[in-house]
């Protein structure tokens, strides 16, 4: 079923949600927390963040499994919790969406370096089969690989999304800008090295999130289209780059100062608008109306 890559294609713009980790703080996740736990014990403030969403105008949401690998959840001694943590996140955001929204089910990195041979690419396949079967099984539409700074991780986690799922399969990795004025994500991989990879291992759409705002964003998604006229683009930007002040990190961008930018996005190529860390609903109720102007 490729219900959304089919939206895509009549054209339409769609806006999705923004900012999880950040919110879940507000209402209260500690350092140290899991947040994947509170699919379990606080199941309802989990529910209000993709209502929240949903109420802002959001087209498609997140759900609360981006460190629901198992590697990620060893961490808090709940590695045998994959299914039932990520089954709860979708079903949360499926109830939130209902037949009429699409749900995106999250996957972020395991944090295991191929390159350092804290994994291997089995183990990392079995990590992502895992967890992007019981997102299916929780009602998710597609699986949304996100935050990913290795190439040879991400394609794995396409191939085993893929194979192993009837979701359709997306995937973003987090790009910086280096000196000269390129991007990279950390481990040195450009958006067109991503675009030719992670298409051709299966991916139904691509592109980028965290790390910027949507100002370089735009330079990101002008290198995809330079390889790819055809794959659909999705941008989930930050509200601008983090800052600290007074101890804490703050996000410049206000609602306003995203929407103003929107229109850029598009034109350079993006199907799919959201926002990552320090975004809100209000952020994304403001990304709707650029779009909807438009
Ligand atoms: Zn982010």
């Amino acid at each position: 079923m490729k219900k959304i890559t089919a939206e895509l294609q009549k054209g339409h713009i769609l806006v999705s949600d923004g900012a999880w980790g950040t919110y879940l703080q507000q209402k209260g996740l500690k350092p140290g927390e899991c947040p994947e736990e509170w699919n379990i014990s606080r199941p309802n403030d989990v529910l209000d963040i993709a209502q929240s969403y949903i109420t802002a105008g959001a087209d498609l949401i997140e759900t609360n499994s981006f460190g629901g690998s198992r590697f990620k959840l060893e961490k808090y001694g709940f590695g045998d919790k994959v299914y039932e943590f990520n089954k709860a996140a979708a079903e949360i955001s499926r109830e939130a969406a209902g037949p009429k929204h699409f749900v995106l089910g999250s996957v972020g990195p395991t944090g295991k370096l191929l390159m350092m041979e804290e994994v291997t690419e089995n183990e990392l396949y079995d990590a992502f089969k895992e967890q992007s079967m019981a997102l299916e099984a929780g009602g998710v539409d597609a699986i949304m690989i996100e935050t990913m700074t290795d190439l040879d991780e991400a394609r794995i986690a396409v191939k085993a999304a893929k194979e192993n799922t009837n979701c359709e399969v997306f995937c973003t990795m987090t790009f910086q800008k280096i000196i000269g004025g390129e991007f990279r994500t950390m481990m040195g991989i450009s958006p067109s090295e991503m675009a030719e990879t992670i298409v051709q291992a299966g991916a139904d759409l691509i592109g980028t999130n965290c790390g910027n705002g949507m100002a370089d964003m735009v330079g990101m998604v002008k290198e995809i289209r330079s390889v790819n006229s055809s794959v659909p683009v999705l941008v989930h930007a930050n509200a601008g780059m983090p800052c600290f002040v007074d101890g804490k990190t703050t996000f410049p961008e206000s609602p306003e100062d995203m929407a103003t930018r929107v229109s850029g996005i598009i034109a350079a190529g993006a199907n799919i608008v959201g926002g990552c860390c320090g975004t809100t609903p209000e952020h994304i109720r403001e990304i709707r109306d650029a779009v909807k102007a438009l």
